[in-house]
Formats: structure tokens, C-alpha cells, sequence
């Protein structure tokens, strides 16, 4: 049997697990409305219109389990275009369990992995990148990463997909037209009109190849990590940097989310620092590794801090320094701390070298301009993109290398003249890649390997 049967009704908890207020069990499939009315008492569910909300109470047999409201929505008009029922129930595990377990008795069956969200995508409600943007959007953490994923998720990034498989697909039907008519010269494609074709659309794969920098920082944050001599006051700074979020975290009434000790974020972009939990244990026995230590590190990141002590390096020495580090083109800030201790400093004596922020970390002193350097380095460093869509999957990043490959495979063709049945190869494949985007072409495997990384109830 299949991993999938649209006939079964699915049943799984909607909701968190834990104490809440109210749990949300949802069940989907043809069986739903009977299925749910077989253990509810209140009113006759089957003799109500859509998107309808009803009060009963939940029974096994005479033994009241719970008093529920019943929403109601009927195919095609909802997630999954099917039948699908929610039952909001009090929000105890037990109460949770007991109803699927009667639900279960009733018919249903527990819901795979990301199973609601599947069917809803073979059911036409959306194609396969809106529904890989369902899952981004529950997991976002941050207000950029939320927003992306909102736009990929109404369609956005669908819709750009879309539009140039469109064209394609215009010029290989073009060409396969010539096909049929066979030897003959007939060439109903204009190859200097699918030359330049070709070239609009590798600069928009291209550009959207290039936000998946910008993509993956904001969906994982921007891996940053703070490097410098032994006592340069490192362990400070991240102290300072985590220790102010953590206070602005816990003054929000109410706000139970869990904070992860070593992100901060800033206006929307999380930075995720690397290996400061060792950094902070094992204090400067780590550091005092050195050099190599720190390369390994730098390797990681996106985004480099290059700490030092003002009184205790020269401006020679700190351009040996950073030259020692050779980060490879990633960006990197020079940051001068223990300020209050500097008798005569002369910033201007570091700025022949490279630019330098000036802190005082154990005094809070320039922190916030620091702040306004990492977030100015992501939004307009080479992390910065040409495209308004942002490409956070990996999927989607590898279907569109390969679109661009065969792409590049056309353009030698049309070069070296080549026939029309292999251009129309190549172009093929640069449509069938362009298709696994958005789903127009899908495997079993693919959709297996997609939905399961959903969550049960999704
Ligand atoms: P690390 O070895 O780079 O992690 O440096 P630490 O953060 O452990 O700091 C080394 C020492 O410098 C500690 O005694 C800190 O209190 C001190 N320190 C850190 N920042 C400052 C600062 O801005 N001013 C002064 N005067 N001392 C600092
Ligand atoms: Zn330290």
C-alpha cells in the first residue's frame, strides 16, 4: 500500500503538545463529518452548511470525555479541499489522547507527517514551494525569516517560477513543432528570439541563485563568531551582546519562548555565533590555541569580529593580524576595546590600516554602534541581492542550478548550430528542472522526502 491513500480520513492534534488553554484536533477526508458525529452529541453535524461552528460535548458510550466546539469546513472549501473537521477541545493531553483514540476506533487514522499539508498540495491547493513554505512559516523565528516565508507561501516566488517555465515551454513547443515536420528545413523558433531568452533567464535564475545567501541567513541566521588574542575581552563582549537581548526578552509580559544563549536578533536578522558556549567554558585554555584555532572558526562564519585590546596592539601589529587570519573575502570588523583604559588613542592612526569600531565592552560603551555595524554588514555586504525574491530552500537552490546548466547546455547548442531534437533535449530538461520547483513535475520520492520533515498535524 501506499505511503498515501486519499481515501482514508486522517486524524492528528493541530495544536502544540503541553498545557494549553484549548487543544485543536483536525481531521481530514471523506469520512470526517461521520466520523466526528459519531462521537459527538449536540447537533446533527451532516445537516450543516460549511465554515459553521457547534457546541456539543464528546462521549464514549454515556462517559462525557470533554464539551467541544465543532468547526466545520466541507470540500472543496478547505486546507486540504476535503472534508475536514476541528474539534476545540480543553487543552490537557489526556483529554487530546482520549479523543483521537475514539476517533480512531470511529474510523480515522492517525496522520503521517506533514500529511494535511500533502494532500492539500495533490488536491490543487497549492503547489509544492507554497507548500514547503507552509512549514518554513511554523518555524520561523524572526521577523525577516517570517516575511519570506509569508511571500513564498502566497505564491510569490511560485508565480516568478511560473513565468519563465511559461516562455520556456513556448520555445520547445516551437521546436518540437519543427521536429514534426521532419527533415525539412522548417524553423518556426527564432533562435536569435530564444538566444536572447536564454540569457533573460539565467540573469534571473542567477539572481535568485545569489539570494540564497541572503535566504539561508535569515532562515538560520548569519553564523558570526568573535576572534582575538587571549584577554582582548571576547568572553565580555558576547556577554554583553546575548546578556542585552536576554533583558529585553524577559521584559516582555508574557513572552515564554525559549532563548537560545547564543543568537541574538537584530532588526529581523538573527546572528548565530560559533562555538561561544566552549569559548565560555574552558575560558582562555581555548584560546590560547591560537591562530589555527581561530581559522577553523572563521571558516564557519559568515560574518568576522576581529576583537582586540587598543592598549595592547599597534596599528602595525593589528594589520599583521588580520592578514594572519586571511578570511577569505568575508567581511570583517576591526573592533578596539578597553577605550576607558587608553590614555592617548588615535583612532586616526588605525584607520590607514582599516576601519575600526571603538568599545569599551565591560562598559557597555559603543555596543549599540557595533549592533548597527553587524546589521548594515548583512543588508548591504555582498549578502545583498538582485532579486525582491529570496530563495531559502535548498531544493529549490539545487533544481535551480540544474535549470541553469541545461541552460547553458541550449546556449552551446544554438552556438554550434546543433539540431533542433537536441536543443529541444536540453530544454526539456532545463523545463522538467524549473517543474520539480513547483511540483508540475513530482516523484514519490520527492513528495515522501518533502513531507515528512513536516511535523504530525501539518
Ligand atoms: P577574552 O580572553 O578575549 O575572552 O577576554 P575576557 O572577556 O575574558 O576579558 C579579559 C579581561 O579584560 C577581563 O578581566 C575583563 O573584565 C577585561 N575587560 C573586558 N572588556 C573590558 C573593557 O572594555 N575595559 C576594561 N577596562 N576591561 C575590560
Ligand atoms: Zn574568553
Amino acid at each position: 500500500a501506499s505511503y498515501f491513500s486519499n481515501k482514508d480520513t486522517i486524524v492528528a492534534v493541530a495544536t502544540a503538545a503541553g498545557r494549553g488553554a484549548i487543544a485543536v484536533i483536525r481531521l481530514s477526508g471523506p469520512q470526517a463529518i461521520i466520523i466526528a458525529q459519531s462521537v459527538f452529541r449536540g447537533k446533527d453535524l451532516r445537516q450543516q452548511a460549511t465554515h459553521t461552528i457547534h457546541f456539543g460535548t464528546i462521549r464514549d458510550g454515556a462517559r462525557l470525555v470533554d464539551e467541544v466546539l465543532i468547526s466545520l469546513f466541507l470540500a472543496p472549501h478547505s486546507y486540504t479541499k476535503e472534508n475536514v473537521v476541528e474539534i476545540s477541545c480543553h487543552g490537557s493531553d489526556y483529554i487530546v489522547q482520549e479523543i483521537i483514540k475514539l476517533l480512531l476506533k470511529n474510523g480515522a487514522r492517525l496522520a503521517q507527517a506533514g500529511e494535511f499539508t500533502k494532500r492539500a498540495f495533490l488536491n490543487g491547493q497549492f503547489d509544492l514551494a507554497q507548500a514547503e513554505a507552509v512549514a518554513d512559516l511554523i518555524a520561523a523565528d524572526s521577523a525577516k525569516s517570517h516575511e519570506v516565508a509569508l511571500k513564498q507561501m502566497r505564491g510569490g516566488f511560485s508565480a516568478e517560477i511560473k513565468a519563465l517555465r511559461g516562455q520556456l515551454i513556448h520555445f520547445a513547443s516551437l521546436i518540437e513543432l519543427e521536429l514534426d515536420f521532419g527533415e525539412e528545413d522548417v524553423a518556426f523558433a527564432d533562435r536569435s528570439a530564444l538566444e536572447n531568452l536564454i540569457h533573460e533567464l539565467q540573469r534571473l535564475i542567477r539572481n535568485l541563485l545569489q539570494s540564497f545567501a541572503l535566504g539561508n541567513v535569515i532562515k538560520n541566521g548569519v553564523p558570526t563568531v568573535i576572534v582575538g588574542k587571549p584577554n582582548a575581552g571576547k568572553s565580555t563582549l558576547l556577554n554583553v551582546l546575548l546578556n542585552e537581548e536576554k533583558a529585553i526578552v524577559s521584559e516582555i509580559p508574557g513572552t515564554t519562548r525559549d532563548f537560545i544563549e547564543d543568537e541574538i536578533s537584530l532588526e529581523g536578522i538573527t546572528f548565530r555565533f560559533i562555538d561561544t558556549a566552549g569559548l565560555r567554558e574552558t575560558q582562555d585554555k581555548v584560546e590560547a590555541i591560537g591562530v589555527e584555532r581561530s581559522r577553523q572558526k572563521i571558516e564557519e562564519a559568515a560574518l568576522i569580529i576581529y576583537l582586540f585590546d587598543v592598549n595592547e596592539l599597534s596599528p602595525a601589529e593589528l594589520g599583521s593580524e588580520l592578514q594572519a587570519l586571511n578570511t577569505s573575502g568575508k567581511p570583517v570588523l576591526a573592533v578596539a576595546n578597553k577605550v576607558d583604559l587608553a590614555r592617548n588613542l588615535e583612532p586616526a592612526a588605525y584607520e590607514t590600516v582599516v576601519p575600526v569600531l571603538y568599545i569599551a565592552a565591560a562598559d557597555k560603551v559603543g555596543i549599540e554602534t557595533l549592533k548597527q555595524k553587524l546589521i548594515s554588514t548583512v543588508n548591504q555586504g555582498n549578502l545583498n541581492t538582485g532579486s525582491s525574491t529570496i530563495v531559502t530552500n535548498l531544493r529549490h537552490y539545487a533544481s535551480l542550478e540544474q535549470t541553469n546548466q541545461a541552460l547553458d547546455a541550449v546556449l552551446q547548442g544554438l552556438a554550434q548550430g546543433i539540431s533542433g531534437d537536441f536543443l529541444a533535449a536540453d530544454i526539456r530538461r532545463a523545463l522538467y528542472a524549473l517543474g520539480e520547483i513547483t511540483g508540475e513535475i513530482t516523484t514519490d520520492d520527492l513528495l515522501e522526502n518533502i513531507f515528512s520533515k513536516f511535523c504530525i498535524g501539518k
